[in-house]
């Protein structure tokens, strides 16, 4: 081993530094060796790479096409659970149309059985779920199967896994690579500040861009984290309000009911607790690993071997030595890419996640379901026992926009501030459920208030197409307040 030393007072360049240098020198060039090194594949096969089925290396290689350009580079870290990587790019990539067409599919299914196309009362009580039921399947459906057509880069797609001569030549192309892709998108999550590779394709990409030349949009980092979250939105956010429909299916003037509300509310809210704390904890640690960010600290798979394979056969190269000295090339030296890394995440979280680290068009995306519950109340409310058409609907239909965009995104956002708040995990598993189950009470009143406004305003002695207009305007008005007050203080200087 002591023979591999190179001593830094040894002037003479040994072969080995003479091919570590040629190899940055080779990278800082920022081309790809062959033009066939240059591929991508469609989402779909992207997703299902991720999931990391090693036997099937050549299959996965054999959906990517050779390319000019790429669409979008996925940047990851293979050191976490793939779940939560693919469920956050399914809302990532497939979120949105998922909620447009679970919305037009609830609308199709409000038609339908409004003109008494359908059996009136599905599944429970007096009021049919016929939207909803439709929606969650044109949610769902888009959600697993919408063709998109982004060209995607990712490394076990897209390099040769199993033919070692084409792997170095992609891993040597990485570069290039990254040149040519228009966006980069980086799936943050505790292992990833510190895999090398991972800051090296972010430092490459940055690089890319020239000095000043990134633009809004080019650089995305969500953490692994957003897909659980979603999805937990989702299915408490849709089954509390199924129940609700149930409760007010049996009569909405029962008070006593309430009570059942509120402790659906606390089963509801407490799982959703958990993860939402999490994933702030998550968050937090991002920027305390960027802040206190060193190329040093990372590891990258040669050295972690001691530069033997498993077979004992000793890996000529490492990749730290050529990896550090093209970052030196680029950035000038280590340090300054520490300083660069911090300060371009940085501003590019703050930017995207915003306050609540939470897109607002994710988070409409994740409660559409309420949207398609309100309309079957509002198909409940056209039709009375006798057929004729009840006034109240457009209450409800009008209504159903200011609580799908308004009211439920006020009780998100303090949802959000508390668990914000309370996001440090306690050391003894009591405490820290006793935290969930803090955060599951605090919103107790929260929602109630919601209730009372939307109550309050059903019994004012209005046209119901004016009540509605007004609960709609009133909730949207304070969303909207509430989602950016922080942007507006931090306009202001208001903020720290
Ligand atoms: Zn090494």
């Amino acid at each position: 081993m002591a023979a591999e030393v190179v001593g830094a007072e040894n002037d003479e360049e040994t072969p080995k530094d003479i091919v570590v240098d040629w190899m940055a020198d080779w990278i800082c060039k920022m081309e790809v060796i062959r033009p066939e090194l240059l591929r991508a594949v469609p989402v779909a096969c992207a997703l299902r790479g991720l999931r990391r089925p090693t036997a099937k290396a050549k299959d996965l290689y054999r959906s990517s096409v050779q390319t000019v350009r790429i669409d979008e580079f996925w940047s990851h870290s293979w050191q976490r659970k793939s779940w939560k990587k693919i469920s956050s790019l399914l809302f990532l990539k497939r979120g949105l149309p998922a909620g447009v067409m679970g919305t037009l599919a609830a609308l199709i299914g409000a038609a339908v059985s409004s003109y008494g196309l359908l059996p009136p009362s599905v599944p429970f009580g007096t009021i049919s779920l016929w939207n909803t039921i439709f929606g969650f399947l044109g949610f769902f459906l888009t959600l697993f199967t919408w063709p998109g057509r982004e060209r995607i880069f990712l490394d076990a797609c897209c390099i040769h896994q199993s033919h070692a001569r084409s792997k170095a030549e992609g891993i040597r192309s990485m570069s290039g690579i990254l040149k040519r892709s228009q966006k980069m998108l980086v799936l943050w999550d505790k292992t990833y500040a510190e895999r090398l590779w991972c800051m090296f394709e972010l430092a490459a990409f940055v690089k890319s861009r020239g000095a000043g030349g990134m633009a809004k949009g080019h650089l995305a980092i969500r953490p692994t984290l957003l897909g659980p979250c979603v999805l937990a939105i989702v299915l408490s956010l849709s089954s509390f309000f199924i129940i609700l429909v149930c409760v007010f299916s049996y009569g909405w003037d029962h008070m006593e009911l309430l009570g059942g509300v509120s402790l659906a509310v606390l089963i509801l809210s407490y799982p959703a607790a958990a993860v939402f704390r999490g994933y702030f904890h998550s968050v937090h640690v991002l920027q305390e690993q960027l802040q206190d960010f060193r190329l040093s600290n990372t590891k990258c798979y040669c050295c972690t071997v001691k530069h033997v394979t498993e077979k004992g056969v000793p890996l000529p190269l490492c990749d730290r030595e050529i990896l550090t000295k093209s970052i030196g090339i680029w950035f000038g030296s280590g340090l300054n890419f520490e300083q660069d890394a911090r300060s371009v995440v940085l501003e590019c979280l703050t930017e995207q996640l915003g306050h609540n680290y939470f897109p607002y068009w994710l988070w409409l995306v994740a409660t559409s379901p309420i949207l398609w519950i309100f309309l079957d109340i509002t198909v409940k409310s056209q039709s009375r026992p006798g057929g004729a058409w009840s006034d109240q609907w457009p209450f409800w239909f009008i209504s159903a926009w200011g609580w799908w965009m308004g009211a439920v995104p006020c009780c998100g956002a303090a949802f959000f501030h508390i668990c914000k708040v309370l996001r440090t995990p306690w050391k003894t598993r009591w405490m820290d459920r006793a935290m969930n189950l803090l955060v599951a009470l605090v919103m107790q009143p929260i929602f109630g208030t919601s209730f009372l406004i939307i109550r309050l305003l059903f019994q004012w002695p209005l046209p119901p197409w004016l009540s509605g207009s007004i609960s709609s305007v009133v909730h949207i008005a304070l969303a909207s307040l509430v989602w950016n007050v922080s942007a507006w203080t931090r306009q202001l200087g208001l903020a720290s």
